[in-house]
Order: structure tokens, then C-alpha cells, then sequence
């Protein structure tokens, strides 16, 4: 086992902002704030580096879905990407290209996991808890990641299984697979990048599946020498490559929010796909999905349906009822042996772990908070009863169309905007009025009713236990983007620092 490296150093006694995760989120809060001249802020990450999704999920295949002109900072165009849509190391490497690039990093510190935060309403302040020790923050940007936390489903004999098991986002490197019997659990967006790769080197590679998705053609192209160069010589034409894909992809939007008929016109795409590479009838019929395109995430793919139809390659869709020593027993009583389980089963992304380490002005966590109607922010960014307390890729905020990066950028600027109007104002404390945030929310779920995620007869990972979707953002990300443009100070109740304790006033001049 490799051991973790400590802490980088012990975190300073207080800052301005404190930035929990160095993903997409993070590294861009912290590039934004010292834009507009902060320069007092800590940003902090459990990992060895910045990434996130891209540094931990380093699993053959991994590639971004949405194209990397668009899944890319506007601020920091690159003109040298290899692939329209690009692999995990590439993208890894703009991160800290970036992040190097912005001269942010001095403000990192790594290896260091955020514990818990308490509001002191004394000094209108956030008390932090980290493995690297206690500090304060006036703002405290939450940016852990909705898709960081690994779902790991429960198995009957995962115990005693003496083969390798790990998660997908926690591919371990040192495990050599070629020529061993490997089993995938999950067929979503990690797994059908996965399969492809693994059939090539694997002895046999059982898939079990419980729903067959969509998998869409996906149109990569490889960038020429000279198109590179004009991309890197002539700016305005990435930027034009960057809109037409932003464009392309905005416009299906009503598929999925209002017109969930025009999913059909869309799906013979993927039947294509299927009829191209599987003539078996009883694989065809296995993969066929069965609900409406667009209800759980669309995936792109050429090689998966083709590596199906590879020898060593079965897919399973008998339910998995338990391990043994040595191997997966399915409802039919078949046992299969295999060295190793590779878990494909997704995040919990409407379980966040932050909703237990945050507690607000009155002691409650963001669980208590959420118990009585699920997850729910305002603007996907700040909660009643959490002062000073700014999300990143909070509550639906998720797309299933375009780049996250967009919606982050959006969250960014309303951020940052919030920060600047609290200096100008000379603000203590912003916190969003509850019932502007409830209707925020009602307007969100009563939307959601015609979606596809909603009529589209499927169950999938957007929705909450009590079946809303609380992850998703149901209109144009270019309305997100000019909602969250300024930020509303009328939606909220502030403090003036003149008028609060003086141990308030202290800490600000301190
Ligand atoms: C395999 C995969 C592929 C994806 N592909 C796409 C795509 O093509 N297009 C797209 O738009 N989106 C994609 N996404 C979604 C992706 O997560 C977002 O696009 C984006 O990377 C999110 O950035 P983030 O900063 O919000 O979160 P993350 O990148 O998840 O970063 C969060 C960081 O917070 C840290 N953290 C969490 N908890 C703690 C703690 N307690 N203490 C300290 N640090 C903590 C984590 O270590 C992590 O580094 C993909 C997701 C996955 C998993």
C-alpha cells in the first residue's frame, strides 16, 4: 500500500475564503478570486493534487463525453488539445497547467481533508476543521464535487471475495489485468469507457448490467498539425469552435425539459449503433434500452457494443446475488470465477457528505436542513441558515447536455460578485432569505414535472430517495448564466459589519 504523504503544512489561523476541493470547481474560485484582487484565501483538497474527476479517475478509457473546446475554461482557452474529445491524462495536465499558469498554487495546500465547519455567529465567522488543524474563514466555498464520492453497492459476501475489488474512480494501477478473469459491475458512463479497453487485455470480461442505456455514435476526431495551429494562431477561431459547440448542444435542451417526444428522433441514432455492431438478436435485445432517450445519461461510444460481441466478453443480466471466496453467484445459481471486480456503480451525488460536516447559524447541519424537502439551495449556491456559505455544483446545478464547466463558471462569477458587493457594502454577513429560496425551489420542481427525467420511465441517479430530481438544471445554461450573472443582495438578509459584536469587527481588521 502506498503511504499517504503528510499534510503540506499546517494551515494558517484564519483567511478570507476557504476553499474545500481542487477540482474544475476550486482551482477556477481560486483563479477568479485573485482576478478580482483577493488574494487571502486557502483552497484545500484530500488529494495529492489538483484534478478532482480528472485526477482520480484515471481508469482506462477515461475520456471527457462533452467536447473539450466547451468542457474547458473559457479563460483559458487550449488550442493543443489532441482530440475532440479529449483523455483523463490531457486533461489532468491543462489542470495544472492552469493552475500553475494563474500562480494560485502557493495558496493550496493538499493531502489535507476538510472535517466540519461551524458557524460562529460570535464573530460571524466559519470554524473549520481539517486533518491539518483548525482555522477560520469569513466565506466558506464549498467545492467538494457532486460526483467525488464513490458508490459502492452492497453485496452479499463482499467480505470474504479474495480477489481484487475496487471502485472505478479508484482504478489501482499496480494491479496488472491482462490475461486475468475481470468482472465490471454497471454499464453508465465510467463502464463503457472501461469495457473497451479492459476486453483487449483481459483472459474474459463478464459485464453485469442492470439497465442497458443509450449509447450515442461519438464523433471524435483527432486534431491535425495545421488545425491545431490555426486554433493557436488565430484565437477568434477556437472561440467560434467553442460557440458551435455550445450552440449544438443548447439546442437539445427541449428534448429533455419540454419536448421529450423529439428523444425519439434522437434514439434512432442509437438503434443505429446497436444494428452496426450486434447481429445476435438475444445480445440486441439485452442492450435495447427501455426508457425514453435522455431519462438517465446519454453516452457516447463507438467500441462498446463492439466489444460485446468479443469472445471473451459476456454481459450479464441475471441480478448479481452474492460473492463467494472466488467468484459472483447470479439469481440463476450460475457461479462465475473471476481475479478481479471492478466497480462501475457511480457517486452519491444526492448523498453529499458535506450535508453532515456543515452546521449553520443554529447548530443544525445541512441535513437537518434538508430532511424535510431534500436537497436545495438558491441558484444552486447558498442556503437559508448558512451564512457566508457559497456552493459550487450545489443543488441542481447538473446537466445532462453540455459542459459542468459552463455552470461552473457561472456559480464562479455570482460568487465572486457576492464577494465584491459584500466589500462594497461593508457586509458582516449574506444570507438567503428562505422564502426566496423556497420559491427558487418550487419554481425548479414544478418545471421538472414535464421533464424526461421525470416521464421518461427510468430511476436514475438524478433523483433523490423520495424520487425529485435534485441534481439537475431543467432550462438553457445560458439562463443559468444570466441568473447567476450579479449577485442579488435584495434575495438576502445581511449584517453590516458596523452594526455587529466587536469581536466581528476584530477578526475583519485583524
Ligand atoms: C468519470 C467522469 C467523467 C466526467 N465527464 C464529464 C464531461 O465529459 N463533461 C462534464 O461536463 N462533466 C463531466 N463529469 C462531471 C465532473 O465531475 C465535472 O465536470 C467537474 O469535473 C466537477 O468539478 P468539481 O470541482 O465540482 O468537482 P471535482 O472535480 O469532483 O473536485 C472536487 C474535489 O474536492 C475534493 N474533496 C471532496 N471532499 C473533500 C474533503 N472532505 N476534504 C478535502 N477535499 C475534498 C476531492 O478530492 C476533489 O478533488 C465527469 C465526471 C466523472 C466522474
Amino acid at each position: 500500500m502506498t503511504a499517504i504523504p503528510a499534510p503540506s503544512s499546517q494551515l494558517p489561523p484564519q483567511v478570507e475564503i476557504f476553499i474545500v476541493g481542487a477540482g474544475f470547481g476550486g482551482l477556477g474560485a481560486a483563479i477568479k478570486l485573485q482576478e478580482a484582487g483577493e488574494r487571502d484565501f486557502l483552497c484545500i483538497d484530500r488529494g495529492g493534487e489538483v484534478g478532482g474527476t480528472w485526477r482520480d479517475n484515471s481508469y482506462p478509457g477515461a475520456a471527457c463525453d462533452v467536447p473539450s473546446q466547451l468542457y474547458s475554461f473559457s479563460f483559458a482557452p487550449n488550442p493543443n488539445w489532441s482530440h475532440s474529445f479529449s483523455r483523463q491524462p490531457e486533461i489532468q495536465d491543462y489542470l495544472r497547467r492552469v493552475g500553475r499558469q494563474a500562480e494560485v498554487l502557493d495558496r493550496f495546500r493538499f493531502n489535507v481533508t476538510f472535517e466540519s465547519a461551524a458557524w460562529d455567529a460570535e464573530t460571524d465567522r466559519w470554524r473549520i476543521e481539517t486533518s491539518a488543524g483548525p482555522t477560520t474563514a469569513r466565506l466558506l466555498v464549498a467545492a467538494g464535487g457532486a460526483l467525488s464520492d464513490p458508490k459502492m453497492p452492497e453485496i452479499d459476501g463482499i467480505e470474504q471475495f479474495t480477489g481484487a475489488v475496487f471502485h472505478s474512480s479508484q482504478w489501482d494501477h499496480e494491479l496488472g489485468l491482462t490475461g486475468k478473469r475481470v468482472a465490471v459491475i454497471g454499464t453508465g458512463a465510467s463502464a463503457i469507457q472501461i469495457v473497451p479497453e479492459l476486453a483487449k487485455q483481459a483472459a474474459r470480461l463478464d459485464v453485469y448490467q442492470r439497465t442497458a442505456p443509450w449509447v450515442m455514435p461519438r464523433r471524435d476526431v483527432a486534431y491535425r498539425p495545421w488545425q491545431k495551429w490555426l486554433l493557436r494562431t488565430f484565437p477568434p477561431v477556437q472561440r467560434l469552435a467553442r460557440a458551435s459547440v455550445y450552440l449544438a448542444r443548447e439546442a437539445t435542451v427541449p428534448m429533455f425539459v419540454a419536448l421529450p417526444g423529439l428523444g425519439k428522433l434522437a434514439a434512432r441514432s442509437g438503434i443505429h449503433n446497436i444494428d452496426k455492431a450486434i447481429s445476435d438478436p438475444v445480445l440486441r435485445a439485452k442492450v435495447l434500452p427501455h426508457f425514453a432517450l435522455g431519462c438517465k445519461r446519454v453516452l457516447l461510444s463507438n467500441d462498446w457494443y463492439p466489444a460485446l460481441t468479443r469472445s471473451n466478453v459476456q454481459l450479464i443480466t441475471e441480478p448479481i446475488r452474492r460473492l463467494t471466496e472466488t467468484g459472483i453467484v447470479t439469481g440463476d445459481g450460475t457461479e462465475r470465477q473471476v481475479d478481479a471486480l471492478i466497480v462501475a456503480t457511480g457517486f452519491l451525488p444526492t448523498e453529499l457528505p458535506i450535508a453532515q460536516q456543515i452546521k449553520g447559524t443554529h447548530g443544525q447541519t445541512l441535513s437537518d436542513a434538508w430532511s424535510a424537502h431534500g436537497i436545495q439551495a438558491y441558484k444552486g449556491s447558498t442556503v437559508a441558515g448558512f451564512p457566508n456559505l457559497f456552493m459550487v455544483v450545489g443543488p441542481n446545478t447538473g446537466l445532462g447536455h453540455s459542459s459542468m464547466v459552463y455552470m461552473i463558471e457561472s456559480q464562479l462569477a455570482y460568487l465572486v460578485d457576492a464577494w465584491r458587493t459584500m466589500r462594497r457594502h461593508d457586509l458582516a454577513t449574506v444570507e438567503v432569505l428562505p422564502e426566496i429560496q423556497q420559491a427558487w425551489n418550487a419554481d425548479l420542481q414544478r418545471r421538472m414535472r414535464r421533464t424526461v427525467w421525470h416521464t421518461g420511465g427510468c430511476r436514475s441517479w438524478y433523483l433523490d430517495a423520495h424520487g425529485r430530481n435534485v441534481t439537475l438544471w431543467p432550462r438553457t445554461t445560458y439562463t443559468f448564466r444570466r441568473l447567476t450573472k450579479r449577485f442579488d443582495l435584495a434575495a438576502y438578509r445581511s449584517t453590516a459589519l458596523a452594526d455587529r459584536p466587536a469581536a466581528s469587527r476584530r477578526e475583519l481588521d485583524a
